[in-house]
């Protein structure tokens, strides 16, 4: 017979949002047990690795990952010359020893973190059945399983709008320190990015699903052009890629019979739909997950509710900003037209039109 394990709270998913989740919940007395599939904390590397300025302020983790600064954003408007933003402060980071970071802090914290561990199905009682038999109840259960999370499915709140990406590591021959954006309405859904990383830097892009055959075509477009220009070598050290969730908030509350369901991260689709970022509010919203599992375990049934009141008051402005200018960008395409640069503008968060009501 398979074993069945009891939590107090059950995290699925170990990346940002989870192992932040995890780490706040155990630190707050809860017992926690915070499974992922994946063999090795962050590994295999899925992102571009910016994060803003401000997240190092409140996660002493981004310290052990951090590889360059960023001062400044330079955007490309097809063959226009750049617009630079010279106010836009980050952080190059090791994504993989971002993870691990977190990770080992939420073992400290007193988390019971188990890698390879892949979640399979969650019942209608909210009990999670994992690909090695074992079965695990908690009180809480929190989502943080990423975009195709099937926690989201459980609970009828899954993704429904994704952006797909590809990425490679190239050898960066001319060191810069701003984040390079490439607008082009041959690139719908997305936009092309050139983040340097001290030596190298990750040239990558992404596009709505329509386009998804287009994405190795395109990129490799924008390498050889680069490479002519002399800022990057032909060489490709590393490939990557992956979906983003762009379709806004989620239901990030819910019940499975007496377990309470959180959602955090991309499972709650707090990447934002214009710019791809999620590690901030993945972070964020792990962490405040994280203390309102606590808080119901401690009898606070009120808590759940105060979790989605609290990232909706801190999230939900930006991520509906940023989902109506998508929309109003596929919109453009679903006429059969291709957006103008002032359009292209207008959906890109550099510009005052971007922002204007
Ligand atoms: C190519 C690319 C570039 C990006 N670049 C940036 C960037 O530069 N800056 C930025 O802010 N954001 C970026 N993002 C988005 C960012 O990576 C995500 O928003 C962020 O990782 C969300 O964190 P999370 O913890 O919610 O989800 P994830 O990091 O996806 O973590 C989910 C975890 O759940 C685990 N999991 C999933 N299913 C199961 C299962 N069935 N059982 C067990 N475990 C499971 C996964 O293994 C994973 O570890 C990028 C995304 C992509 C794809």
């Amino acid at each position: 017979m398979c074993s069945m394990i009891a939590a107090d709270v059950l995290v699925v998913g170990l990346g940002p949002a989870g192992a932040s989740a995890a780490s706040a919940a155990a630190a707050k007395g809860a017992h926690v047990i915070a499974i992922d599939r994946k063999s090795q904390a962050g590994v295999p590397v899925q992102c571009a690795e910016l994060v803003p300025h401000m997240i190092a302020m409140e996660c002493a983790e981004v310290d052990r990952a951090r590889r360059q600064h960023i001062a400044a954003m330079a955007t490309y408007v097809e063959d226009a010359l750049p617009y630079v933003e010279p106010q836009f402060p980050g952080i190059m980071i090791d994504r993989a020893a971002f993870d691990a970071a977190l990770v080992d802090q939420a073992r400290e914290a007193g988390a019971d973190c188990r890698l390879k561990h892949p979640l399979r199905a969650i019942d209608d009682n909210g009990v999670a059945t994992l690909a090695n038999g074992s079965r695990i109840t908690s009180k809480v259960l929190i989502g943080a399983d990423g975009p195709h999370s099937i926690v989201g499915k459980a609970i009828g709140s899954p993704n429904t709008e994704i952006a797909e990406t590809r990425q490679i590591t190239v050898p960066l021959l001319q060191s810069f320190d701003a984040t390079d954006i490439f607008l082009s309405a041959g690139i719908p859904g997305g936009y092309g990015w050139l983040f340097p990383k001290g030596s190298v830097a990750n040239l990558g892009l992404g596009v709505a699903p329509a386009w998804r055959h287009q994405l190795k075509p395109l990129l490799e477009d924008l390498h050889d052009r680069l490479a002519e220009q002399g800022r990057v070598g032909r060489e490709v050290l590393a490939h990557t890629g992956g979906a983003i969730p762009v379709g806004g908030m989620r239901q990030l509350v819910s019940n499975l019979d007496g377990t309470t369901v959180l959602l955090a991260g991309d499972a709650a689709g707090l990447s934002n739909p214009i710019s791809g970022a999620g590690i901030n509010t993945a972070v964020i919203s792990g962490r405040e997950a994280g203390a309102a599992a606590a808080r119901i375990v401690a009898g606070e049934s009120d808590a759940g509710k105060d979790y989605a009141d609290e990232i909706t008051a801190l999230f939900g402005p930006s991520l509906d900003r940023a989902l109506a200018r998508r929309r109003e960008l596929m919109a453009i395409y679903a006429s059969n037209r291709m957006p103008l640069a002032s359009e292209l503008q207008k959906g890109w968060i550099a510009f005052d039109a971007y922002w204007a009501a």
